[in-house]
């Protein structure tokens, strides 16, 4: 299996690049934010229990995320392995992560930090809220939440996939084509 992160801070471009990767390489991509806005949409019980820490600009409690990835993380033939975008965001979903692939005799094969200046991110996150119509977009409290978020929970991950020798920092600004092809490139080179 082929298993790759996209990791960066809110803004940084992860799901419009996982959704490209995925079809380039035939991986299942899976977005843990784009299933809790799915299941709050559908106002189910895991759904209602997300949006309180969603709104708020908080990460949804592990048991509960780690719980949900848990039932979509299951090997499928019809693709090659998974590309995660937003997950992990905490070192216990990491290691809950490196379980759970453990568990089909499988692991990370590598970590693509899209790096982008917070300017920009909050740019980019002020433009978006225009058109996605995520409360947590629309809120410049709720978008300066979710960048301490990330400094203080997210960030310590890749120091972690560092020393597993995974991580690979991309240049996250540009066009989405030009970041794209440098990312399949590096995929390429892996030999894959
Ligand atoms: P995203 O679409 O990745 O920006 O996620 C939107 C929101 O969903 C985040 O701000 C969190 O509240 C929640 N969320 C998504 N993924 C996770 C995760 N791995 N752990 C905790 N909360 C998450």
């Amino acid at each position: 299996m082929i298993n790759l992160l996209m990791f960066g801070p809110p803004g940084a471009g992860k799901g419009t690049q996982a959704q490209l990767l995925a079809a380039q390489f035939r991986l299942r991509h899976l977005s843990t934010g784009d299933i809790f806005r799915s299941e709050m949409g559908q106002g189910t019980e895991l759904g209602r229990a997300a949006r309180t820490y969603i709104e708020k600009g908080m990460l949804v409690p592990d048991e509960i995320t780690v719980g949900m990835l848990r039932g979509y993380l299951k090997p499928d033939p019809a693709f090659r392995g998974f590309i995660l975008d937003g997950f992990p965001r905490t070192i216990a979903q990491a290691e809950a992560l490196d379980r759970l692939l453990g568990e089909w005799d499988s692991g990370i094969t590598r970590v693509f930090s899209l790096e982008v200046p917070d300017e920009e991110l909050k740019k980019r996150l002020r433009q978006r809220a225009l058109t996605s119509g995520r409360s947590d977009d629309a809120d410049e409290n709720v978008i300066e939440h979710r960048l301490e978020v990330y400094r203080k929970e997210t960030l310590p991950l890749k120091a972690y996939y560092a020393r597993q020798g995974l991580l690979e920092e991309v240049k996250g600004v540009g066009s989405i084509e030009e970041i794209f092809s440098d990312i399949c490139n590096r995929i390429r080179q892996l030999g894959i």
